[in-house]
């Protein structure tokens, strides 16, 4: 099953995974469906497991000029969800897979931190995943015992959203109030924590624990801001989902999935990712099921 996955370039070359878009396939044939399933997948390993939607499509665009069969030749988001559901299925029973979910900073947010592919603007992210049943054997696939006990104490500690101030040139929040068309709430709370609360962990010096935070941030399972806070990660929010919501990490009234970034109603905790808030307004209504306008007293959740 394995060998079905795999990608081995006979010439030992490999496509530049350089999240530009500037994949090179060696070839002097016209590649199957097998071979474009093969090359996307390699790309997104290169990538470290995680790839907005739009650079996959640049990268199957360019993959399907080498492909005779016209059916092949589309390149839609529809065509790299099939394809991705194909490799899922080979992916199955190795316990990984790869997983399509919306970033909840919300798509104009994420599509301004990318290069221009062009393509509509996009919050989907596809991220290489191990589906194995328990959240210490995902964490054991990468990591020494003893880094998987700092992991679990960082993420307890952004298990719990903390109140801060509001950031008027924050993204979320600049992207929240352009959809309400109104002045800023006056509430924010954050699920990240200031680098400086982790260097408190016990028996580990500071350059062991900065040197984790780094290659945490490197796997993406965490993120650094430039004021130095950390917060989750894509990676972790998908490995750890159901970990986090049971530990009371709010979910998003709209689309059910993990939401630690978004909008949250004041009177309810009810929480929605900044998109998901969006369609909420436009096509439900301005009110929460708990009678609150959550146009007027809201909470960001940055
Ligand atoms: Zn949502
Ligand atoms: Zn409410």
């Amino acid at each position: 099953m394995s060998e079905d996955i795999e990608f081995n370039d006979p010439n030992g070359i490999s496509p530049e995974p350089n999240n530009s878009g500037t994949i090179t396939p060696e070839i002097d044939r016209s590649l199957t469906d097998h071979d474009i399933a093969r090359y996307l997948l390699q790309y997104l390993l290169d990538c470290r497991g995680i790839s907005h939607e739009n650079m996959l499509l640049v990268i199957l665009g360019k993959l399907q000029k080498h492909t005779q069969n016209p059916d092949s030749q589309i390149c839609s988001t529809d065509r790299l969800v099939e394809i991705i559901k194909g490799i899922n299925v080979k992916l199955n029973p190795l316990g990984y897979k790869i997983s399509r979910v919306g970033h909840g900073m919300g798509r104009n947010n994420v599509s301004s931190m990318l290069k221009d592919t062009g393509l509509p603007s996009s919050n989907r992210f596809y991220v290489y995943v191990n589906t194995v049943s328990s959240e210490e054997s995902k964490l054991a696939t990468r990591f020494s015992t003893r880094e998987i006990e700092f992991i679990k104490w960082c993420v307890e500690q952004m298990c719990v959203p903390k109140g801060c101030e509001v950031i008027i040139d924050c993204p979320i929040v600049t992207e929240i109030d352009r959809i309400r068309g109104d002045i800023s709430w006056n509430k924010c709370i954050t699920y990240s924590v200031e680098s400086s609360q982790f260097l408190q962990y016990k028996d580990w010096s500071p350059i062991e624990i900065e040197s984790l935070l780094f290659k945490l941030c490197g796997l993406k399972w965490f993120s650094k801001d430039e004021n130095g806070r950390i917060s989750m990660d894509l990676r972790c929010l998908v490995e750890l989902e159901e970990y986090l919501i049971a530990n009371s990490v709010s979910t998003c009234e709209n689309c059910h999935r993990l939401a630690s970034q978004g909008a949250r109603c004041m009177a309810c905790s009810r929480s929605w990712h900044v998109d998901c808030y969006q369609h909420h307004i436009t096509h439900i209504g301005t009110y929460c099921s708990c009678g609150e306008s959550i146009l007027q007293n809201g909470i960001y959740m940055i």
